[in-house]
């Protein structure tokens, strides 16, 4: 079979879906390569680097779909491409299943089969697929050396001749995959790392990358459950009280505030309010991870850089993969080849598309014209 890579058409997209490395290992896997001229382009890969890793080139988007049995891409595909899906063919991309309706109806009619990469079932076996995860480390990276391109002083304290410099203050709000990150990024860099978490439990993987986790005067057992299943759970309002309550403490002594606080299927808690970005110090930054569902601060305007009267940044952007496109597209071509690897037991090139399996079925949305999502609850954690 052959397994082609378009490339991206959302605006800006500059990650691909394969790499000249990914596409020898599915070649391992028995299947020929293809992309579409220009695919790698954005993400530092020439035409002729994946000729040279047997890689065949197609010169329209058009003729990759038509050839491809199954298409890898990035992004959900836009509505010039949900023309291409048809019987026979598997799409594996992120595509947004709950919310995504056009894309959803186009593949169970034309019977195209789907694989969600955000669907992939965060357990244990399936860390090697999990593009969600793979995309907040870079996204968490980013956003404190995005913090630091915008802030004016060193990270790091430092005693020179010309004088005595202070560290910076940094506070990162949601100790998730990139909140972890964030704080990795923080302390290597020097910063004094503060972060907080409704989920205790994640206290002592903050205090072992050397940041300092950020306790309430809160009875634990008064808040109605701070987290299901690993994730977050919308908090009491007395909880978010003192949770705010601490937040205004802090605000006139960090310097750089990440939030990465998010709930699924809701819109992002509003934790960073317009009073405290007016305590913060004219200089300091905000980066908020939250923007596309709405933001954690009060403020945060998606996709775009503001400085607010009293010289405070805050940056909403909502493309930080695609702001370090080899690094993500590296990480998500592996994630894509992981899911080959899973597909193709027999290594025939040849996909076999196991419903059994829990993480193909938790991860197929559509199966030959029929809708698969949601996906029952996996039998393995
Ligand atoms: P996420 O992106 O949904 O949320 C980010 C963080 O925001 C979470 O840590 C959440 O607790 C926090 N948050 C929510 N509301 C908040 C509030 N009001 N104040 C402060 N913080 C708040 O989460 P994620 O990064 O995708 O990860 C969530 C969980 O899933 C973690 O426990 C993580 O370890 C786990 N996980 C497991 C696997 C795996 O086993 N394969 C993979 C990835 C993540």
């Amino acid at each position: 079979m052959i397994i082609g890579t378009p490339k991206e058409v959302f605006a800006g997209e500059a990650r691909v879906a394969m790499t000249p490395a990914s596409a020898l290992d599915l070649q391992k896997l028995g299947y020929e390569c293809m992309i579409e001229t220009g695919a790698g382009a954005g993400a530092g890969y020439s035409d002729a680097d994946y000729k040279a890793a047997g890689v065949s080139v197609k010169k329209t988007a058009a003729a990759l779909w038509k050839d491809a049995d199954i298409i890898a891409k990035v992004r959900q595909p836009e509505a010039e491409e949900l023309k291409y899906l048809k019987a026979g063919k598997t799409l594996i991309s992120f595509f947004n299943p709950a919310v995504n309706d056009a894309g959803m109806t186009a593949a169970k009619t034309k019977g195209a089969n789907v694989i969600a990469m955000e669907m992939v079932p965060r357990i244990s076996r399936a860390q090697k697929m999990d593009a969600l995860s793979s995309m907040a480390n870079i996204a968490g990276y980013r956003a404190v050396i995005e913090a630091g391109n915008n802030f004016g002083r060193f990270f790091t304290g430092q005693i020179t001749a010309a004088g005595k410099v202070p560290p910076a203050k940094v506070l990162v709000v949601g100790a998730g995959v990139a909140g972890l990150a964030a704080i990795g990024t923080s302390t290597s860099l020097g910063a004094i790392t503060y972060a907080f978490d409704v989920r205790p439990e994640v206290a002592e993987q903050v205090e072992s990358m050397g940041a300092e986790f950020v306790y309430l005067d809160f009875e634990e057992d008064q808040q109605d459950g701070a987290a299901t299943g690993g994730y977050a759970a919308v908090s009491s309002p007395e909880f978010r009280e003192a949770q705010l309550a601490k937040f205004r403490e802090l605000a006139p002594e960090v310097d750089i505030v990440i939030t990465t606080a998010l709930i699924p299927n809701r819109e992002a808690p509003e934790l960073w309010t317009e009073d405290m970005v007016k305590a913060m110090k004219p200089g300091s930054v905000i980066v908020d991870l939250a923007a596309e569902k709405g933001g954690n601060c009060k403020l945060t305007v998606m996709d775009e850089k503001i400085v607010t009267e009293n010289g405070v940044t805050i940056i909403g952007y909502t493309d930080f993969p695609s702001r370090m496109a080899t690094q993500a597209s590296n990480l998500y071509a592996t994630n894509i080849r992981h899911m080959m690897t899973d597909l193709t037991p027999e290594k025939d090139g040849q996909i076999n598309h196991n419903m059994e399996d829990d993480v193909i079925r938790g991860a197929t949305v559509t199966h030959e014209g029929e809708i698969t999502f949601p996906p029952p609850p996996p039998k393995v954690a």
